[in-house]
């Protein structure tokens, strides 16, 4: 009997630290790899330099490392992404194949752009890791420091209200061209030349009803929201509605297809109208 009670004590002991370590990632949606690109691979990256698939649990994108910036990065957003977590603020490089430049935390210094994320913090709070990854200097674009605290700003948290109302989002953000207006003014480049400043950040949203099988969910009316804007430091608005657009612009500006896991006649319903309701704060 002696024996069986120290053995109960143990046994709760172990179970009492197995979930105690799971709690720390509760809440966090698993398996969550392949829903990054569920709706496509817009620039087909894998192994090439210019157009490198990585594949995070928090998000996927496609490095350039040309550009020393991600040419895009795309990741699904439900409330079980947002949670208690506080912003981590550990900006750190990434571990990239031997010989690619990788920017670290320090390459954006005194350049008058903001290290801009895509995938933002506040949509991953769901764990300290998960909220960690967001940091990865790949993550960033050098960004105006107006474009990126006030209008960009807006649009991420309207999002955020979005999904806190009972819905779920597709995010693809990412950028082209060089040269951008920053604190010190016109720039191509930063960190000797390593980083390119985007010319104009772009952002394409499918907002659906937080639910299961996505891709048999999303129709001709589902709602699809597209902002481009440059990446300027004065005479933008606030106002991120204003900026709206078609995904067939970002298209044609970019040479990627975006959506492209929808079909073609959704696609081309989708991504020719410019979404219109009306924006209330
Ligand atoms: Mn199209
Ligand atoms: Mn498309």
């Amino acid at each position: 009997m002696y024996k069986l009670r120290y053995l109960i004590i143990l046994f709760s002991f172990i179970g009492f630290l197995a979930c105690s370590n799971d709690t720390s990632e509760l809440g966090c949606p698993e398996g969550a790899e392949s829903s990054h690109t569920y709706l496509g691979n817009p620039s087909n990256a894998s192994g090439d330099e210019d157009n490198y698939l990585i594949q995070l649990p928090s998000f996927a994108l496609s490095y350039n490392e040309s550009r020393g910036i991600p040419n895009w990065v795309s990741w699904n957003l439900t409330s079980q992404w947002m949670g208690e977590s506080f912003r981590q603020d550990d900006f750190r490089a990434y571990d990239l194949p031997s010989g690619w430049f990788s920017p670290d935390e320090d390459s954006y210094r005194n350049s008058g752009f903001n290290r801009g994320h895509n995938c933002p913090s506040a949509d991953r709070t769901c764990s300290d890791n998960t909220n960690s990854e967001t940091f990865y200097m790949i993550n960033m674009v050098p960004q105006s420091p107006d474009h990126n605290q006030e209008t960009w700003a807006n649009l991420e948290q309207y999002g955020r209200d979005l999904v806190r109302r009972g819905n779920e989002i597709y995010y693809i953000m990412g950028n082209y061209g060089v040269g951008g207006f920053g604190f010190f003014g016109y720039k191509k480049y930063i960190a000797d030349g390593k980083i390119a400043v985007p010319e104009s950040i772009y952002k394409i949203m499918v907002v659906l009803p937080q639910g299961e099988n996505d891709l048999n969910r999303i129709d001709e009316n589902t709602r699809v929201i597209a902002v481009n804007i440059q990446n300027t430091n004065f005479a933008t608005d606030d106002n991120w509605w204003h900026y709206r657009t078609t995904v067939d612009e970002i298209e044609e500006k970019t040479g990627y297809d975006f959506l492209s896991q929808l079909p073609t006649s959704v696609q081309d319903i989708l991504e020719s109208k410019v979404d219109n309701v009306n924006i209330e704060f």
